[in-house]
């Protein structure tokens, strides 16, 4: 890979979960990083990455920048040759799914890129979709060229109304690749991650990743969960994706960021081995027609439709490309979701085995 030192890369949301990384591993290629946030006043926020980059030869710059604020970006961006938009929130629990998560992805984008425009010196911009702006529910597999997501496959079931999240990373994704056709100075790469897992830089992250490991251990989920498929990455494995989709003179396109093709009883399954001894760790599966009557009473996201649409239904998607455009390889799916898990016992979000 050919960095070019000189120059800062601007990383959006940096106190983010998947940013943490991001960040940690410009500054170990000793690059100067412009960590846009929200709130550079918080020293609780920053304190993660500040620990990190003090122990690595690249600097750290913050500023302060808000998504849906024009011109927001215009002092982080400023003489940066790269700019990674990773900000754009991953929450399902939310009660206007437009101002919550469709608005800051979306207008979001198109304010980051807007400011991408302006500043000459920019010459890629890497923006982390994800998966879900390729399906919306596991039964759109059905209706793929033989039955597998590849990144020629966009979400077109997915709505305000159903499966919002997914819906807000695909218009976002959408206005990305409109303005990147519309100008000629940068060149966009984007990342489709699969569910990312997988220790964070901050224990403490508020990103869905971590609510889902938490859930597996704290005995929400004890009675089972889903037979639902799904993909899964570390989060140390998409940051390196970060770095090569920057700076390998090839990347291009969409990039499909995923490890393995997974399902709610495997990844049960390999925390039970390491902490089933200590933890209410799910051993079974709730069956689908429970989940259909129950599902909506415990959790507003478990929708008759979303359950109807992804319960008993495997997922796979194609990683060959990032394989051999982006060279990447995928640690086992073990190390990913133990090492969570351990970070969450290690930072007292479980309890310690022993201790009542
Ligand atoms: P995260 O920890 O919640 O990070 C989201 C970041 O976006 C935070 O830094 C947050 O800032 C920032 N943000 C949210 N609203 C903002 C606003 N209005 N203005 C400025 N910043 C704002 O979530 P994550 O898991 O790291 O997700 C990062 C990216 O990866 C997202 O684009 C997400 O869609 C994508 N992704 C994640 C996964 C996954 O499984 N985690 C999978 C696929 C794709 P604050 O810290 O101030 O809240």
């Amino acid at each position: 890979m050919n960095i070019d030192k000189s120059k800062p890369v601007l990383v959006t949301g940096a106190t983010g979960y998947v940013a943490g990384w991001v960040v940690k591993r410009l500054l170990e290629e000793g690059l100067i990083v412009h960590a846009a946030v929200r709130d550079p006043e918080d020293p609780a926020k920053l304190k993660y990455l500040n620990q990190v980059a003090r122990n690595a030869p690249g600097t750290i710059k913050y500023f302060k920048a808000d998504l849906l604020k024009s011109g927001s970006f215009a002092d982080a961006m400023a003489n940066c040759q790269v700019v990674f938009h990773t900000a754009s929130p991953f929450k399902t629990d939310v009660k206007d799914p437009q101002k919550e998560l469709v608005d800051p992805a979306r207008l979001g984008t198109r304010n980051v890129l807007e400011e991408a425009n302006r500043v000459e010196s920019v010459k890629r911009v890497v923006v982390t979709s994800s998966c879900a702006a390729i399906y919306g529910d596991n039964a759109d597999l059905l209706d793929t060229p033989d039955h597998v997501f590849t990144e020629d496959v966009w979400n077109t079931s997915a709505s305000l109304d159903h499966q919002a999240y997914s819906y807000s990373k695909t218009v976002a994704e959408q206005e990305a690749w409109k303005m990147a056709e519309a100008q000629s100075n940068w060149k966009l790469v984007v990342l489709n991650p699969s569910l990312v897992m997988g220790p964070g830089i901050n224990p403490f992250g508020t990103s869905e990743s971590f609510n889902i490991i938490r859930q597996l251990g704290d005995g929400t989920l004890k009675t089972g969960v889903p037979q639902m498929g799904f993909g899964l990455v570390d989060v140390r494995d998409l940051a390196e994706a970060h770095l090569k989709a920057a700076f390998m003179e090839g990347a291009q396109g969409r990039n499909i960021i995923s490890g393995h093709n997974t399902d709610f009883p495997e990844m049960a399954a390999v925390l039970h081995e390491k902490f089933g001894a200590q933890y209410p760790i799910p051993k079974s599966t709730v069956p689908k027609w429970l989940l259909w009557l129950v599902g909506p009473m415990i959790n507003k996201v478990l929708t008759r439709k979303v359950v109807m649409r992804n319960v008993n239904y495997p997922w796979k998607a194609d990683h060959s490309k990032s394989v051999r455009e982006l060279n990447m390889t995928y640690r086992p799916l073990k190390d990913s979701l133990q090492e969570f898990f351990q970070q969450m016992i290690d930072s007292g979000q479980l309890p310690t085995p022993g201790r009542t």
